[in-house]
This record gives C-alpha cells, sequence and structure tokens, in this order.
C-alpha cells in the first residue's frame, strides 16, 4: 500500500466530485451558451456550480468567474489590477518574496511593462504583517497580493488585518488563496478580500479548472480573446464537468472542514514531534499558523532528490517543496526567502496529508524518514566533515 503525502501538489478527485461530474461527461455535452435545450440545461449546471461557490466564499455569484486553475485565476487577477492601475498612472505593487511562480513571473512581466514591484520579506517564520504592507504602500500603489497560505512551507498570512489596511488606503487587496479554499473558513466580505484566486484541485476537485472572485466593481480584464463567455470576462467554452465538480468538492470540504481540521492537526504535530527527535533538523514556517495538514523539515547534510526518491521506494510520495521547481536544481526562492543558506535549503522535505491519511501512516511516515536520513547521511561525505568537525553544523 502506497502513502500518499503530497497534497499541496494535488489531491485525489473525490467520489462526490466525480459522480456529479459523470452526467455531464457523459450525456450533458450541450453547450452552455447554446439556446436549445441541451445548451440550457449546461447553463444551468453551470449557473448552479457558480452559486454554490459564491455560497461558500460569501459572495454574489455574479463576483465569480470560471477560469482554467488557480494560475490563470493568479494571473488575470494581477494583470486586471495592473490595468486598472495604469489608467489611474498608479504602477507600483506590493507582493511577497515566497508568492507562488503564477503570482511572482506575472510581476515579473509586469516589470518589463514599467511597473515596479515591491517584494516584502518574510521573515524567519514565513509570515509577513500588516505593518509591513502598511509601510509599503505609496501613493501610486494600485495593489497589494499576498498568498492566504503558502504552498511548500504552509505558513498562514494575517488576510482580514492586510486587507483592512488595503482598505484604509484604497489599493485593491488580492489573494492567492489556492491553498486555503476548502481547507480554511474564508468569507471574501469579512476579510476584506477584492481578489481571490481558487483551484479545483487543491480540494480534492478534477484539475483543470479553478476560480476567480473579484468583488463587485473591481473590473476583470479577459486575458484571451475570443467570445463572451463569462460575461466577456473569459473567453471560452466552460468545462462544465470541471466546474460542476468543483463545486461539488468545495460544498463536500467546506461541510467537513472543522473536523478535518482537527484531525489532520493532531497528525501534523505527531509528525512534527516525530521529525524533530531527528538531529540537525529544523521545521520551516511558524508552528502554529499553518495549514493543518502542512509539515516542512530541512535536514542537515542530506539531498532532498535522494531522500524523495528513498521515501518513493519505500512507498512514500513526498515532496522537497513545490511540485513546480523538483525537478530544478535551484533551491527553493520559499525557503531561501526565509534566510535558509542554499546548503540547507537542498536538505528539504515536505509532508503535506489529509483526510484519507491515517495515524498508522503516519507511523509509518516517521520511521521510513528517521531511517532513510540516517542512511543517506552515513554514505555523506559532507556529514563526515560535520561529524568530525571539520565542518560547522547550520542547524544545530
Ligand atoms: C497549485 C497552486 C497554484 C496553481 O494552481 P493550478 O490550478 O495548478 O494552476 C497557484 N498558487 C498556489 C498557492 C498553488 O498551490
Amino acid at each position: 500500500m502506497r502513502i500518499y503525502a503530497d497534497h499541496a501538489a494535488t489531491t485525489p478527485l473525490s467520489k462526490t466530485a466525480l459522480e456529479a461530474m459523470l452526467p455531464y461527461l457523459e450525456g450533458g455535452y450541450g453547450n452552455p451558451s447554446s439556446l436549445h435545450s441541451e445548451g440550457q440545461r449546461a447553463a444551468e449546471a453551470l449557473e448552479e456550480a457558480r452559486g454554490r461557490i459564491a455560497r461558500r466564499l460569501g459572495c454574489t455569484p455574479r463576483e465569480i468567474t470560471f477560469t482554467s486553475g488557480g494560475s490563470e485565476a493568479d494571473n488575470q487577477a494581477i494583470r486586471s489590477a495592473a490595468w486598472l492601475g495604469a489608467r489611474k498612472n498608479k504602477r507600483h505593487i506590493i507582493s511577497t518574496a515566497f508568492e507562488h511562480h503564477a503570482v511572482l513571473h506575472t510581476l515579473d512581466a509586469l516589470k518589463e511593462e514599467g511597473f515596479s514591484v515591491t517584494l516584502l520579506d518574510v521573515g524567519e517564520n514565513g509570515r509577513v504583517t500588516p505593518e509591513q504592507v502598511e509601510a509599503a504602500i505609496r501613493p501610486d500603489t494600485c495593489l497589494v497580493s499576498v498568498m492566504y497560505a503558502n504552498n511548500e512551507i504552509g505558513t498562514i498570512q494575517p488576510i482580514r488585518e492586510i486587507g483592512a489596511v488595503c482598505r484604509a488606503h484604497q489599493v485593491l487587496f488580492h489573494t492567492d488563496a489556492v491553498q486555503a479554499v476548502g481547507h480554511l473558513p474564508i468569507q471574501v466580505e469579512e476579510d476584506n478580500i477584492d481578489l481571490l484566486s481558487l483551484s479545483a484541485h487543491k480540494f480534492h476537485g478534477p484539475k483543470g479548472v479553478g476560480a476567480l472572485y473579484a468583488r463587485r466593481g473591481v473590473a476583470l480584464r479577459s486575458l484571451i480573446c475570443g467570445g463572451g463567455q463569462e460575461r466577456g470576462k473569459r473567453a471560452g467554452t466552460e468545462n462544465i464537468p470541471g466546474i460542476v465538480g468543483m463545486a461539488a468538492a468545495l460544498d463536500e470540504s467546506c461541510e467537513r472542514m472543522e473536523q478535518e481540521r482537527e484531525h489532520l492537526t493532531a497528525l501534523r504535530d505527531q509528525l512534527i514531534a516525530g521529525l524533530e527527535r531527528i538531529p540537525h533538523s529544523v521545521l520551516n514556517g511558524d508552528r502554529t499558523h499553518r495549514l493543518p495538514g502542512n509539515v516542512h523539515f530541512c535536514f542537515e547534510g542530506i539531498e532532498g532528490e535522494s531522500l524523495l526518491l528513498m521515501l518513493d521506494d519505500r512507498g512514500i510520495a513526498a515532496s522537497s517543496g513545490s511540485a513546480c521547481t523538483s525537478g530544478s536544481l535551484d533551491p527553493s526562492h520559499v525557503l531561501l526567502a526565509l534566510g535558509r543558506p542554499h546548503e540547507i535549503a537542498h536538505g528539504s522535505l515536505r509532508l503535506t496529508l489529509d483526510v484519507e491519511n491515517t495515524q498508522e501512516e503516519v507511523e509509518e511516515i516517521l520511521q521510513a524518514v528517521t531511517e532513510v536520513v540516517a542512511a543517506l547521511r552515513g554514505m555523506s561525505p559532507v556529514w563526515r566533515d560535520l561529524e568530525n568537525g571539520k565542518r560547522d553544523f547550520v542547524i544545530q
């Protein structure tokens, strides 16, 4: 039996979501823009899903636009706010150093188009403060974009307070909430959010579908030229099975959220306590302000890749950080933002749990990681130098 502990990369499709999707994969193939009955049935399913998602976020259906996922929603949110800002000659954007690449690379592109970007420091515990945001706001700031919860180290940001600062200064506030939606209670009004990105496959929905919330009055610009779907905000025939599956998965995740949170927090803290017993290991990110299923460590004298491959051999699917950067040899930008030196950032391990993980699995993971770390250190010349005092330990 394999143990899947990489839910921050993606989650398995829930049975509820699959069953909701099947009728639209089998018989209900109508195009929601068509006037005939087949089309109208699809249009009804589309609007029903929009209503359900809006209710869960505490907004109106008109404020929800469907996208192809979290990356597209991030791109569209930031580009729309930038367009709106440029019209008033405001070309400064504030974000953080540990955002997802969908945000960071969009900001890089905007810099080439004449925008200036301030990336806030996230500190050693991986959190930004509302005070930092306030201090960075300038008269020409058009947008603040801070992720709700980090996809690598799981830290949760003080979103409501940051949103309040943005409101007070009349600056738009976007949050990449891809890791948070379906896992943490979110209400866009109370949380002072103007733009929010979400993605179905991070809460047991299908891949390739997501949504962007844009508060009434915040005009979205379409990234894709074409038909007038989604009230002209996103051209292209809507992914009806995906959207229906996303709504079903979100309802299910929200309904079991409280119960799941307790279960996961207990498993997470057990895993953290066990991994801390490994010598020269360190937890990354804040201990309490973190996603209920996220465990992220660095181990001194270890290559993250070798650790992952050996865990995979033992039937455990884990990650060194973000799925988007694995395969590249650069250390994670998130760990570097925390101030971890390169040689430590290379020895990272992310374990992300979800509802289907059990206590027995956590015990098995603990045993496997402990043994694999010891085995790898036994083969490592770097580790020998550390033990012989020829090099200094970075992690005490
Ligand atoms: C997964 C993820 C994304 C990208 O979402 P896709 O639907 O895979 O495009 C963006 N931001 C965060 C924080 C994520 O975890």
